[in-house]
């Protein structure tokens, strides 16, 4: 397949022009391929709670204009000459998930979700170079459009190589694994990767979106005796208890979820607690639900500069730990294709989360996310 051209690639993406402002779809102008980036145009997006804190403006790292979306799967439709992996092809069907430098202790050392570099390379919305990728058509402003290294909610975009996992099945199947690259990976590795309880704990998820219905799915392989699964909305649970939760409690119901968790447990408290929702009042109450020896685990993007209180003499007595989760600590390029393999087999029904929204659509999206209609949006570009 002839490669296409890379330079002044016209496209069109959602971008957020400053806190609290819409996704707009307007008209972009890419500039060119940089040696180490594949230029794929996508056919999912998925939409993760970390886009919404970034277009909130609960977190200002990076600068506006700005394309985010850090989940996608589409083609490959040209190849840097930079790039190293040689089983990469014109055609070829990828995953996109987190970049990362690959030169620092941590990338070295298999822990590329905590990348020392991460933060810069995911949030800033700049190329690893500091460039922007993209413009205004109408204006020529620059527009930050590589958000995790790739920004998918733009229809055509540059990509770091780093983020490409390829896809070894059909397009068509893809949508249901649009999210693998953040959500999925960060609820299904906080358990496998990190947590990595036996059969005989207890674990807490609190939270039930993608990462927390994940988490779910991931104890439930690891065959965990209790899983206990914590919301506010009623409509949650059913799927829960079918993923594999063995009990739920409405926090609405039940505000203080200690007691509750204290019963199930026969008073020993939870091994095992996941926090979801970044929300500092469930963060605390999170806390007090770790058993001796446990581990509580903050998953959720809290708003910046969030405090929490904790009593350490209760984590001293206790021997327990307070740790925090990001993107489950996973290697995408060997954690992406376990996971795809555990949906095949059936052990990983990621489908039961995704609904499927025409890219024009966003709005429609985003309104069925927060009433809980929809669990993961994902954007369908062509
Ligand atoms: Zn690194
Ligand atoms: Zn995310």
């Amino acid at each position: 397949m002839a490669e296409v051209s890379t330079k002044n690639v016209e496209t069109i993406g959602y971008v957020v022009h400053g806190p609290k402002q819409e996704f707009k779809l307007e008209d972009l102008v890419l500039d060119d391929i940089q040696d180490n980036e594949l230029l794929v145009d996508m056919k999912y997006s998925g939409i993760c709670h970390t886009d919404l804190v970034f277009q909130q403006g609960e977190i200002q790292i990076c600068k506006y204009p700005a394309v985010f979306g850090h989940e996608g799967a589409g083609t490959i439709k040209a190849i840097g000459r930079g790039v190293k992996n040689k089983d990469l092809k014109v055609g070829d069907f990828v995953l996109l998930s987190i970049n990362y430098c690959e030169e620092c202790k941590f990338c070295k050392t298999g822990h590329p979700a905590n990348c020392i570099e991460g933060t810069r390379l995911h949030l800033h919305g700049n190329r690893p170079d500091g460039s922007t990728s993209a413009k205004l058509k109408e204006t020529g402003e620059s527009v930050r459009c590589h958000f995790f290294g790739q920004s998918s909610f733009a229809k055509t975009t540059f990509v770091q190589e780093t983020s490409v996992v390829r896809f070894p099945y059909a397009p068509e199947e893809a949508a249901k694994f649009a999210a693998m690259g953040c959500g999925y990976q960060t609820g299904a590795g906080t358990v496998m990767n990190i947590l990595k309880p036996n059969p005989d704990s207890s674990l807490v998820v609190f939270g039930l979106g993608t990462v927390g219905l994940t988490a779910v799915m991931a104890a439930k392989y690891m065959k965990v005796k209790q899983i206990i699964a914590v919301d506010i909305k009623e409509s949650k649970f059913a799927v829960a208890k079918e993923l594999g939760a063995t009990d739920t409690i409405n926090s609405r119901e039940f505000p203080d979820s200690v007691a509750k968790i204290k019963e199930l447990t026969g008073g020993a408290m939870a091994d095992y607690c996941i926090d979801c929702t970044g929300v500092p009042a469930v963060i605390e109450n999170m806390l007090n639900c770790i058993g001796m020896l446990g581990t509580a685990a903050t998953v959720g993007v809290p708003p910046a500069g969030a405090k929490i209180s904790l009593d350490p003499l209760q984590y001293l007595f206790g021997s327990k730990k307070y740790i925090g989760c990001r993107e489950g600590d996973s290697i995408p390029p060997e954690y992406i294709p376990k996971l795809v393999e555990m949906q095949r087999s059936g052990d990983f029904p990621v489908e039961k989360l995704v609904t499927v929204y025409d890219y024009k659509d966003i709005e429609k999206a985003l309104h069925d996310l927060h009433d809980g209609t929809c669990i993961k949006p994902v954007i369908q570009w062509s």
